[in-house]
């Protein structure tokens, strides 16, 4: 497909899931799942979500030689949300986590172990052991882990696929939050220090049970051309094991996530078959069929089928300054919030019955409920008036946003509704209420400091 006619569908399908959007912002307003006493909800798009699971499957069978294996395991920590990876589970997505917590919800989504990769930098042996009684693919991240590893491969019978993480060094992205593959990153062996790419091999050399390797190099604001590279120096070093074992000991490349979102309009760019061909042209021993792949995306499956809608409890004026008052803010949007400037959000305007808002744009700000001058979804943004009852939606939330909830001023969590065709929506998390708040902190220990006996246990 040309460049060209590719960015055209990509403007069709955004165009499109814009019209989904708004459609589903009316039915939500219309049905009261937002109103006066429902103020703000998470929206996600099943449609697109769907299409979007899709397209990276098709993007990688495009350029694999048949038959290749191929897991793409969604990166859970992006929408931790059950009935979500249930669907991409249905969409024949697997699975992967980096914590206790993000296993229990594959595992309660119905996710394969076969299915599941387990990558967080900081493992217990517990988390070890649990990982390879259940035959869940891990990946090392450092030689301590390597070391727990030898011992509970003596010990147990495991199906587990077994490799080591490395960080190919390649360099980072616009955002330092999110760049893993710097040369100090905490993430992986860090392949260009002095004797690591030795020790790497060596552990091959050492341990038959070693077969996949894995890096990811980074998320949002890394370039594309940055995470080839990554990928290039992660298949050439599979090369050099394998010519090292003297067999294909290393039959699976997991080569992480991180296709970068454009927040900025409705377009899907970059598309995964853009990065797929990219792929096939740096690196293609890596898709000849020797090697399966494993690939770890988050943010670009998710992030632009979900919205954030608020109402505009008040809209003032302050200096001179219009600001919608509104109860989104940093209790679903904290990286916004903390780091606007790299992470600025679109926001659309809609009136009190759910229809896109028109007219003059005015500068204005966008706020949030918390108790701080700088919770803050947008500032000084040109766009049409706010006023009193309005919704404001904070668009592309659907990946490390409204499912990440952060307890700011006790805001509790809010519903999340899926929305399929026909204006018809289904409930994915119900709306946390304030008694869960009050047990969650701490409501039934109420006297646990004024008449704490001080006893040591
Ligand atoms: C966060 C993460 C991902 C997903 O990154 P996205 O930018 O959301 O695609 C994949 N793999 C690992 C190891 C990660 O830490």
């Amino acid at each position: 497909m040309g460049a060209q006619i590719e960015a055209e569908e990509a403007g069709d399908t955004g165009a499109r899931r814009a019209a989904r959007r708004d459609e589903a912002v009316r039915a939500a307003v219309e049905q009261g799942l937002l109103g006066p006493d429902s103020p703000i909800v998470g929206l996600l798009d099943v449609t697109g979500i769907r299409e979007s699971a899709a397209e990276l499957r098709a993007a990688f069978e495009a350029v694999v030689a048949p038959g290749t294996p191929v897991l793409h395991a969604f990166a859970v920590k992006a929408t931790p949300l059950v009935p979500v990876l249930r669907l991409l589970r249905e969409e024949g997505l697997g699975a992967e986590v980096a914590s206790p917590g993000e296993l229990a919800l594959a595992r309660a989504a119905g996710m394969p172990p076969e299915m599941t990769v387990l990558d967080s930098p900081a493992k217990t042996p517990d988390e070890l052991r649990e990982a390879l009684s259940l035959g869940i693919a891990v990946n090392a991240d450092n030689p301590q882990e390597l070391a727990r590893l030898d011992a509970l491969v003596r010990a147990q019978d495991s199906r587990s696929p077994l490799g080591i993480r490395v960080n190919p060094q390649v360099g980072g992205g616009s955002i330092e939050a999110l760049s893993t593959a710097t040369a100090t990153s905490k993430f992986g062996v860090a392949l260009r220090d002095e004797g690591a790419r030795e020790w790497v091999v060596q552990a091959y050399l050492d341990r038959p049970w070693l077969t996949r390797l894995h890096a990811h190099t980074g998320s949002q604001g890394i370039p594309l051309a940055l995470m080839a590279r990554g990928v290039a120096e992660t298949y050439a070093l599979a090369e050099e094991i394998n010519r090292r074992t003297g067999r294909r000991q290393v039959d699976t490349l997991d080569i992480g996530g991180g296709l970068p979102v454009n927040f900025a309009s409705d377009a899907t760019s970059p598309t995964y078959a853009r990065y797929a061909r990219l792929l096939a042209e740096e690196v293609p021993g890596l898709l000849d069929g020797r090697y399966g792949l494993v690939t770890e995306f988050g943010r670009s499956l998710l992030a632009k089928h979900g919205t954030v809608v608020a109402r505009v409890e008040y809209a003032k004026a302050s200096g001179g300054r219009a600001v919608a008052v509104t109860h989104a803010g940093v209790q679903v949007a904290a990286r916004t919030v903390y780091a606007p400037g790299s992470w600025p959000l679109r926001i659309a305007a809609y009136d009190a019955k759910g229809r896109p808002k028109e007219g003059p744009t005015v500068v204005q700000d966008v706020a949030g409920p918390a108790c701080f001058a700088g919770d803050l979804l947008a500032e000084g943004r040109s766009m049409p008036l706010l006023e009193q009852g309005d919704y404001a939606a904070a668009l592309d939330t659907g990946a490390y946003y409204f499912a990440h909830h952060y307890g700011y001023n006790s805001l509790v969590r809010p519903g999340v509704y899926g929305f399929g065709p026909g204006g018809r929506f289904a409930v994915v998390r119900r709306a946390q209420t304030v008694g869960e708040v009050v047990a969650e902190s701490g409501g039934a220990q109420v006297d646990a400091l004024t008449q704490a006996r001080w006893e040591v246990p």
